[in-house]
């Protein structure tokens, strides 16, 4: 099963995606912590992503496609796999199907976790990463058992910085101008579902294993 997340920053991508890759036995490949991984490891990729990333913009193009295309040919996603913020433009959705036609491939299912800005500001303030792993935790929704410490590694949490209150804005509006006209697009393959985002994690996942047919 191959599918792509859609929806804004802190929908709740991250946290489904995770549950569904596990459900399903497919790899969970976020763009996102691939940029964050190489910048803690200090690559050249992670220097030129960082500055984009700190001011809410997206990475250009040129610098996620081919990266993308690379990775979902790997063994490990043979039997499918869960693109979590990937694609973000036209241009990424354009040469992701490219790819995916030349290996004879289609994706199956776009999944639109659909939440309001008002929604997001709120729940993007409360997100915590681990600095160690990765994992996602919201310090209302979804409590570590120590608080500031990771449930799985033990690590530190922290704020990320593009998830304070001004950063966010930005990332908003860079959803709705460059990440939204995937809706239409994927609406015209034929392979859009929409979730109420706004639901319990419980309940979208819920909405969401209907929709595979899991
Ligand atoms: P969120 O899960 O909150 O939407 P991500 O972890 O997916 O955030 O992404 C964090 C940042 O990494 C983005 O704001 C952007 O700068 C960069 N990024 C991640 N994926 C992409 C992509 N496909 N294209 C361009 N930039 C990306
Ligand atoms: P995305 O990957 O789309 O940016 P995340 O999965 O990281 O979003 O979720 C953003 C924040 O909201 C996290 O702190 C997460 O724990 C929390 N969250 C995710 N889904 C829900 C939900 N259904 N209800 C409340 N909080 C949620
Ligand atoms: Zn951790």
């Amino acid at each position: 099963m191959k599918i792509i997340m859609l929806g804004a920053p802190g929908a709740g991508k991250g946290t489904q995606a995770k549950m569904i890759a596990e459900k399903c036995g497919i790899p969970h490949i976020s763009t996102g912590d691939i940029f964050r991984a190489n910048i803690k490891n200090g690559t050249e990729l992670g220097a030129k992503a960082k500055g984009y990333m700190d001011q809410g913009l997206l990475v250009p193009d040129e610098l996620v496609c081919d990266l993308v295309v690379d990775r979902i040919q790997q063994a490990d996603c043979e039997k499918g796999y869960i693109l979590d913020g990937f694609p973000r433009t036209i241009p990424q959705a354009k040469a992701l199907e490219e790819a995916l036609n030349a290996i004879g491939q289609k994706l199956d299912f776009a999944l639109d976790i659909e939440v309001s800005d008002e929604h997001i500001i709120n729940r993007m303030s409360g997100r915590r990463a681990c600095v160690g792993c990765g994992a996602t935790y919201h310090v209302i929704f979804n409590p570590t058992k120590v608080e500031g410490v990771c449930d799985i590694c033990g690590d530190t949490l922290i704020l990320r910085d593009d998830d304070k209150p001004e950063t966010v804005e930005k990332r908003l509006e860079v959803y709705h101008s460059q990440t939204k006209p995937l809706i239409d697009f994927y609406a015209a393959e034929n392979i859009l579902a929409e979730i109420d985002g706004t639901q319990s994690m419980e309940k979208v996942f819920e909405d969401i294993m209907k929709i595979l047919g899991v």
